[in-house]
């Protein structure tokens, strides 16, 4: 990121730049700037708390900086722009907010409110290329990764569309995007979250939803002390290779068993993802099944009303053999919980409101 700072300030001028945006850059790699335009290292400080505790949208916000450097920063950077192009609010509280960035990507953010917290879901690339079946998202197809501070500045963006008295409390990787397939990025907004520089977020409070990309979620974890959530939504390859096409890669056996596998398994709580649907996986012999491949675990499952889009393949399980299909994991010693869909109203699940603003682009292939 720094790399675009060069120290012949004479071929700087001589060379007009891109300016880069500021919010990308980690702590060190500011102070480096910083001490290169003459002032002490101490400001790149000063500028982190700006941006990431006082959501500062200008340089000349930033009041306490000396004029010089507010300029020479101006000059080198940009604050991206984290103002939602629209929110849509639902009559339960949930959010949902429809980012534009810079090149007109869109992408979706929501805030969801539930007993006592509020959680924000977070996007970390536009579209996704994980073709999952079940997912609005996955019709787009992969536009492109987010840079850190596009993933950074959707919390800065929340903030602003929280009510009075209200704080983000959690932060789930859930949005648009498989967020480990945009490792490298990923980390440095991560690094920047939890770091006492920059929000101060505890890693406790974050978690990565991934569908199962088992190298990246062994680093993750050996890097991270957050949460992990895994999207399984199957109990048989077969299924799963269809609804989840990145099982064919890593398989439900090397996912399981790579879960097991990572530090955090033994301290706390794995969570498994499922959403249910119809007469596809939502069968008393699945549950069975689940709960004899979770065994070995700490796990804990969530299930999840699916939320239907136009063109969907899939409907809805009727609740009651939701609630069937979790008594028999309470049978089998399992933690289960059904994650009522929020935010109908507003078309809240991954990829839906971006769906309904841009049919075209997310269409269903054929
Ligand atoms: S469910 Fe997640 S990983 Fe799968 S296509 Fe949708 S966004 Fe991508």
């Amino acid at each position: 990121m720094i790399g675009v700072i060069v120290a012949d300030e004479t071929a700087a001028r001589e060379v007009p730049r891109a300016l880069s945006d500021i919010r990308d850059l980690a702590l060190g790699e500011l102070e480096q700037f910083v001490v290169e335009a003459g002032e002490r290292a101490f400001r790149a400080r000063q500028i982190m708390a700006w941006l990431w505790r006082r959501g500062a949208e200008s340089f000349a916000a930033m009041r306490d900086l000396p004029a010089p450097l507010r300029e020479r920063l101006a000059a080198r950077f940009t604050i991206g722009s984290g103002a939602p192009a629209h929110v849509a609010r639902s009559t339960d509280g949930t959010r949902k907010l429809l980012i534009r960035l810079g090149d007109a990507e869109e992408i979706e953010s929501v805030i969801i409110p539930t007993d006592g917290r509020t959680t924000l879901c977070v996007s970390s690339q536009a579209g996704c290329a994980m073709a999952c079946e079940f997912c609005a998202t996955a019709r787009m197809g992969l536009h492109r990764n987010l840079a850190p501070g596009e993933i950074l500045g959707q919390i800065i963006a929340a903030r602003r569309e929280l009510f009075a008295g209200e704080t983000l409390t959690n932060y789930v990787f859930m949005g648009m995007g498989e967020p480990l397939a945009n490792y490298e990025r990923l980390k440095r907004a991560l690094a920047t979250m939890i770091a006492p520089w920059g929000m101060g977020v505890s890693p406790r409070r974050i978690t990565v939803s991934t569908v199962g990309l088992v190298p990246a979620m062994e680093r993750l974890l050996a890097e991270f002390a957050v949460n992990l959530a895994v999207s399984l939504h199957a109990t048989t390859d077969e299924v799963r290779d269809r609804i989840a096409p990145i099982n064919r890669r890593y398989p439900l056996r090397a996912l399981i068993d790579a879960c097991a596998g990572l530090p955090i398994a033994r301290r706390r709580r794995i969570t498994f993802e499922y959403v249910m649907l119809e007469d596809v996986n939502d069968s008393s012999e699945d549950a069975r099944r689940l709960a004899r491949m979770l065994a070995p675990l700490r796990a804990k499952v969530n299930l999840i009303f699916f939320n239907p889009f136009p063109g969907a393949a899939f409907t809805p399980s009727p609740r009651a053999r939701v609630e069937a299909f979790q008594a028999i994991l309470h049978r089998g010693n399992l933690t289960a919980t059904l994650r009522e869909s929020r935010g109908r109203d507003i078309a809240a699940a991954c990829g839906q409101l971006y769906a309904e603003r841009n049919p075209a682009a997310a269409a269903p292939p054929g």
